[in-house]
């Protein structure tokens, strides 16, 4: 029998996402080896989302993270409005065997209030299990709602009752990964790098201001709140400040960005992203958050650029100290590691990451965990 999934992406951003787009990429890399291993894809998402599919519905034309960080008083329909339209589907048709569903906090609980109208679904937990404690701490799935993480220790920071309904944890993975222990080595330049979006938790102050303490050069790569280019944010003017992660990048990193050792070149995409991240000596991720799944991370070893940062997170599942990069929980030494980075062996990385972290790996614990989630749904409705 083939399996129906509506895969449910949110209204955020399209799949494939246009540079920036954590869950959206992992959406994006999901959906192709699923559909190699026989599955049939309804991807819920936005209109202009170009992703192979089988069937697509959708209710806002373009992806609206444009309006994530607003106030919560102007934004609180978008998720809705799109989930009123999932649900509308789910109601229209018995087609869809299971959901699998990543619309953070809504999502989770829009099906959980379906019960029985909607089929067995799993919401895959993207972020910091500590966000939520109300919903997450009181969260009644059911016997058809089940959750999964993307790492170990993001799920031991989960309160019991969201624990109760995990049938564990994938971790995140990259098309980069596929044959990298093949692909020649890249010449290294002097640079290092941190790709992520600029926030607090991912520390691009703490970066910025060990590159200029320790003398290395450093290229930030990411958007500043829902601004992709340098130039953007400049003409967006003080209005843009409104967003938290704009006043944290004015007051705590621009200051160290000088254009010349530490530069913040925007978003960047494709081929464009490889190059940078494939010629850095390291990539760095100076956290101050614990790490959920780390895409950037695992996109770095298939790169073949050994990864330095803080112990946090998922950073010891997915990077082993000394091989493929280098660990410490103390933020000051991150410098330094920077600069003993180099001495790690590149094919390392790359081998690990053609082992570990392949999308065929991982739609094949997405398959496993589809049935899990189906036969628990099912016993349930058993005669005791
Ligand atoms: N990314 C990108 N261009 C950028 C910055 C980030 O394509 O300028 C991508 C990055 O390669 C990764 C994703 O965005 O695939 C970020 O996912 P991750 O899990 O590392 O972080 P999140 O933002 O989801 O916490």
């Amino acid at each position: 029998m083939t399996l129906t999934v509506l895969m449910n992406a949110g209204p955020w951003l399209s799949v494939p996402p246009p540079g920036y787009g954590g869950i959206e990429n992992v959406v994006a890399t999901l959906v192709p080896e699923l559909r190699r291993l026989g599955v049939r894809v309804v991807l819920a998402s936005v209109e202009s989302s170009t992703l192979p599919v089988d069937e697509r519905i959708s209710v806002f034309p373009d992806g609206q993270f444009q309006n994530l960080q607003r106030p919560y008083n102007q934004v609180c329909g978008v998720a809705q409005a799109h989930l009123h339209g999932v649900v509308r589907a789910l109601r229209a048709r018995d087609d869809i065997d299971l959901v699998h569903d990543h619309v953070e906090a809504a999502g989770l609980a829009t099906l959980a209030a379906m019960g029985p109208d909607a089929p067995p679904a799993l919401h895959t937990l993207h972020w910091d299990l500590a966000k939520h404690p109300e919903l997450y701490g009181n969260l009644d799935g059911g016997q058809r709602v089940r959750v999964n993480g993307v790492s170990a220790a993001q799920l031991a920071r989960a309160p019991r009752a969201l624990q109760e309904h995990s049938v564990g944890h994938v971790h995140l993975s990259t098309p980069l990964a596929v044959g990298a222990d093949r692909r020649p080595a890249v010449a290294k330049g002097e640079h290092v790098v941190i790709l992520g979006r600029i926030n607090p938790g991912k520390g691009q102050d703490l970066g910025a201001r060990l590159a200029r303490q320790v003398g290395f050069p450093l290229v930030l790569a990411g958007p500043v709140g829902p601004y992709h280019r340098p130039e953007d944010l400049a003409a967006a003017g003080d209005e843009a400040r409104q967003n938290p992660d704009v006043r944290f990048f004015y007051d705590q990193v621009a200051p160290h960005v000088d254009g010349d050792l530490v530069r913040w070149v925007g978003t960047v995409a494709g081929q464009e992203r490889d190059d940078l991240v494939a010629g850095a000596r390291a990539s760095l991720f100076p956290l101050r958050w614990e790490e959920p799944g780390g895409t950037a991370v695992v996109e770095s070893l298939a790169l073949g650029t050994p990864v330095v940062a803080t112990t946090r997170g998922c950073l010891p599942e997915l990077i082993e100290h000394g091989r493929t990069g280098l660990l410490t929980a103390d933020e000051e030494e991150l410098g330094e590691l920077v600069l003993a980075a180099g001495l790690l062996d590149e094919d390392e990385c790359r081998r690990e990451a053609a082992v570990r972290f392949t999308p065929e790996r991982m739609a094949q614990r997405y398959v496993e965990l589809y049935e899990g989630v189906r036969r628990l749904a099912a016993r349930s409705l058993q005669p005791a």
